[in-house]
């Protein structure tokens, strides 16, 4: 994928146009890498002015378009003439309460984050890439998608500064000041699961 300087500017910083070409461009990237799969995981950036782009409800990562992507207030209320927002919107509205640094956020279902999910707790960090890369992981207990309550328990580690949270049964939600952060810890979150549960077949030496 080609990438320019922009990508490493702060969600803050892009306009409304290119927030949505980012979105859709980091969206198909998400599905080609096994991310996401059907019509699960969502994507937003936080403009400078607070309001919200984030993709639609019920709609494939695998071929969003900008023009189907959701224009909200930081209430996450639909600003005029948009469609329907993801039903995962009250995680990203917590989310960004919480931190104000972070202007882009990627939720996913990686299957191995989602398998090592179930044992209560994160998978090692022990690898090289997720040691220097990956920062700390927290676990979160389930809550039903889209609920307040789930929004609350992701926001509460996001809000003690981790930036990647495993959601029990459920997936992974990363946050940043961009959406290569974000996605990049993504991947690597999904290796370091990877990696951890293969290792678990090792002999003991
Ligand atoms: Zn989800």
């Amino acid at each position: 994928m080609q990438r320019d300087q922009n990508d490493l500017a702060s969600g803050r910083h892009l306009t409304e146009s290119r927030a949505r070409e980012e979105i859709a461009r980091y969206c198909a990237l998400l599905w080609e890498r096994r991310l996401v799969t059907g019509t699960s995981g969502n994507v937003s950036v936080r403009l400078e002015d607070g309001d919200i782009i984030v993709t639609p409800t019920q709609v494939s990562l695998r071929a969003v378009a900008a023009s189907q992507l959701v224009r909200t207030d930081a209430g996450g209320d639909p600003r005029q003439g948009q469609g329907q927002p993801t039903s995962e919107l009250p995680l990203h509205v917590a989310a960004y309460q919480a931190r104000p640094d972070v202007h882009a956020i990627i939720h996913t279902h990686p299957t191995f984050c989602v398998v090592w999910s179930k044992t209560g707790a994160v998978f090692d960090r022990d690898t090289v890439g997720a040691r220097e890369t990956l920062g700390e992981v927290a676990w979160t207990p389930y809550e039903p998608p889209g609920s307040q309550a789930l929004a609350r328990v992701t926001a509460a580690e996001f809000s003690r500064g981790i930036d990647t949270v495993l959601m029990e049964r459920h997936g992974l939600s990363a946050v940043a000041s961009t959406l290569e952060q974000a996605y990049v810890a993504t991947d690597l979150a999904e290796e370091a699961a990877r990696i951890a549960f293969f290792s678990r077949f090792l002999p003991e030496r």
